[in-house]
């Protein structure tokens, strides 16, 4: 009997260098072993009479070795191993690519079932690379002629490996304790535990394979709902500083601002003083779509802590955000004659504003030493500084801009470092990122929501479009005439360089990679640099821009190109004779979080394909935030169904709500958010398409936490769900 904490290792008559490689997978324990879920199952569980065979059919058959041989390819030197297999209705012949060791098991004259897919060359049917398994009387047949399980295949572990090693596995080990209650699972038809273990790897109908995978995936959502009530309910029990605020004083400051607040954003702002003002401390999510204006509405909530003498960390995923978001505060600031003091604190620089005892530019040590005296009100700086740095002297609100790039992981690691006083602060995450409410109710289910679903006055539609590969001239024409007027043009590329073929998997760049096209053919930022600054534009200032230069030259660039916006802002018919330090900048994804300059008008995308759409999305974002026309023009090399239509959604959505629909319908959640920057398991994620599951995890966690608010009563549940938070939130 093998325990579920069995180290894999240890099982003997395991090849070690199997067991190692399964350790490669994160596969340690026997535990590990047997939630590796296959992916997807094919259908053997008939015998076909080799006559029945046609091309493209994943079948199986029951066969005699007649002939087999290994030779090697003259010219792509690979190893083939071909076998003539014959039943009493006909021949088939089996290939096998680079497994010569084939030829020492299938001797002449066995017999053996074959499974696999049938593919058709110039000689024939013939059976590709099939998993075969001797015929021994009254076994049960692990690979063939049944339903066969495929798991993931990676480094070298193939699919029939792992079942050789499953089933034994599986029969042999102790019994799985259950921890959902009995009656949940029961009345929802799912199956206990083992049963499920059992069904999902080794399943007599695919409907009981479906169903294992249902208990699964409720599970997750059960604990996710589980986890976010019972963070609720312990929030609820924590203390936070209590706003005061002058009502008089702050409309004064609204006024002060150069536009008038939109209806949204005052009612969000309603929304947050109102939980400000309660001594328990605030998690809730700001949402609205790129461009409605978050940064003034968070920038005053923190200065309605430094008001209250209470401090304010502002955490940008970004160096050239936080800096942005500095130098929005500058100018929020300047109006006011109450003085607020302010720090940038990135890993490479330090400033200071506001604070009479130090200098704009100074060291990391002395801005932090400011913090801690309490001198510096409102810090703004990238996630990792301030979560591992700064010490405060009284934190009152924690601000997560791009909430959707911190994860739930870091939310949770900022609310410990920030404690020093006996005070929780407030939290307030902002994001861009349109998931639809259902959605953000799961993921991030113990957060309260505010959504400023507004734009602000006399915002144009950004014009979309695909260009065909046939007008990129037309399109370098017209992007020429925008910089004539005066505008400025972004130009994003998938990559940095280009790279030799070895390069390849070291050097995947991009986390959504959903189709991939030739490797070749996508653009690189220094060549399409080079490409326009010499020979499209030579005329035009191009910049170029990427994660590789050093931050310092980064922000070089960046505030180049923003400064000329800066004038054009006063600037209101754009003329002609007016100059930019940059007109176009070549960039990777750097740019694609927040960055405010209102005179770019051109967002062009190369590669277009190799972009996520919420990603997409963003880039577009950076375009339309002035009183200019602004365009979106998506170039692609990829003419496949699925990049038509989800290019056509970018087109044609109103709203990065709807977007997050259509794409949620192309492509599922996974694909949209990416799970590493949700923190939600894969198998959650996937399952978020499904509204029915989510709404029976909720209604189950909601029975339980009924009858007993601690789970004292469902003492496996409760080990089970601190297990499940220290996944989902790790230390
Ligand atoms: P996001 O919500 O994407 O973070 P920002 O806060 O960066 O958007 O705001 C985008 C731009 O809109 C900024 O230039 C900001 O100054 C401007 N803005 C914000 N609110 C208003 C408003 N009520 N009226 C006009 N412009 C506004
Ligand atoms: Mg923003």
């Amino acid at each position: 009997m093998f325990k579920l904490d069995t180290n894999i290792q240890e099982i003997k008559g395991i090849p070690p260098k199997f067991a190692k490689k399964l350790s490669t997978l994160k596969i340690e324990t026997v535990k590990d072993l047997l939630w590796h879920f296959p992916a997807r199952y094919e259908d053997y569980s008939k015998i076909y009479n080799v006559e029945e065979l046609i091309p493209g059919q994943q079948a199986t058959i029951k066969g005699e070795v007649q002939k087999i041989n290994t030779k090697r390819t003259w010219r792509r030197q690979m190893l083939i191993t071909e076998a003539r297999i014959a039943d009493m209705t006909g021949v088939i012949r089996a290939v096998w690519w680079n497994q010569p060791y084939i030829e020492n098991s299938l001797r002449i004259g066995t017999v053996a079932n074959f499974a696999g897919k049938i593919r058709e060359d110039g000689d024939g049917f013939y059976f590709s690379n099939p998993a075969y398994e001797m015929i021994r009387s009254n076994k049960e047949t692990r690979h063939t002629a049944r339903l066969v399980p495929i798991y993931p295949e990676t480094r070298g572990l193939t699919s029939k490996g792992i079942r050789f090693l499953m089933k034994p596995i599986l029969e042999r080990s102790e019994e799985i304790k259950e921890f959902i209650p009995k009656k949940i699972l029961e009345e929802r038809g799912l199956p206990e535990i083992n049963r499920a273990i059992s069904a999902i790897h080794f399943p007599i109908t695919i409907e009981a394979a479906l169903n294992a995978k249902k208990r699964f995936v409720f599970e997750e959502l059960f604990l996710l709902q589980l986890l976010n009530m019972k963070q609720r309910q312990a929030m609820a029990k924590e203390k936070a500083p209590t706003l005061t605020v002058n009502n008089e004083e702050f409309q004064k400051i609204i006024n002060s601002l150069p536009f008038p607040l939109t209806q949204a954003q005052t009612r969000v702002l309603t929304e947050i003083f109102n939980d400000l003002k309660k001594p328990t401390p605030m998690n809730r999510l700001l949402q609205g779509d790129v461009g409605s204006g978050k940064t003034v509405v968070a920038a005053l909530a923190a200065l309605a802590f430094a008001y209250n003498n209470y401090q304010t960390a502002f955490m940008a995923p970004t160096e050239i955000l936080a800096r942005q978001h500095y130098e929005t505060f500058k100018k929020l600031l300047a109006p006011l004659n109450q003085k607020v003091g302010i720090a940038l604190l990135t890993s490479n620089e330090a400033k200071v504003f506001g604070e009479n005892d130090l200098e704009e530019e100074t060291t990391k040590k002395k801005a932090k030493e400011a913090v801690e005296n309490g001198k510096i009100k409102i810090v703004l700086g990238t996630h990792a500084l301030i979560q591992k740095d700064v010490l405060f002297n009284r934190i009152g609100l924690a601000i997560i801009d791009e909430q959707h790039r911190f994860g739930v992981r870091q939310r949770s690691q900022l609310l410990k470092s920030v404690q020093k006083e006996k005070l929780l602060p407030h939290l307030l995450s902002m994001s861009a990122t349109p998931i639809p409410r259902t959605l953000t109710l799961t993921i991030f289910g113990d957060l309260d929501l505010s959504v400023i679903d507004e734009m602000p006055k006399g915002r144009q539609p950004i014009i979309t479009k695909v260009v065909a590969p046939e007008n990129r001239g037309k399109a370098y024409a017209f992007i020429k005439a925008q910089v004539k007027a005066g505008r400025q043009v972004f130009v994003i590329c998938p990559r940095i360089e280009s790279s030799s073929e070895n390069e390849k998997s070291s050097l995947s760049p991009m986390p959504h990679t959903p189709y991939p096209s030739s490797w070749a053919d996508i653009k690189n930022v220094t060549e399409e640099y080079e490409k326009l600054s010499k020979k499209i534009f030579p005329d035009l200032k191009v910049a170029m821009l990427h994660g590789k230069l050093k931050p310092k030259e980064k922000g070089e660039i960046m505030s180049a190109f923003a400064s000329s916006s800066a004038k054009a802002m006063g600037d209101k018919k754009g003329s002609a004779d007016k100059k930019n330090k940059i007109d176009l900048l070549v960039s990777t994804s750097v740019v694609e979080v927040g960055v405010d300059i209102p005179n770019a008008t051109i967002m062009m995308i190369e590669g277009a394909d190799r972009f996520g759409l919420a990603q997409l999305y963003q880039f577009r974002g950076r375009v339309g935030r002035g009183e200019h026309q602004s365009f979106c023009l998506l170039f692609t090399n990829s003419s496949s169904k699925s990049t038509k239509e989800r290019l056509g959604a970018l087109v044609t959505a109103k709203n990065g709500f709807e977007l997050a629909e259509m794409d949620l319908k192309i492509r599922g959640p996974g694909e949209f958010l990416g799970s590493s920057q949700t923190g939600m398991p894969d198998i959650a994620m996937r399952a978020l398409q499904n509204m029915e599951l989510i709404k029976e995890g909720r209604s189950a966690a909601e029975a339980v936490l009924a009858k007993s608010s601690d789970l004292k009563k469902y003492p496996s549940l409760r080990i089970r769900t601190a297990e499940f938070e220290k996944i989902i939130h790790p230390e």
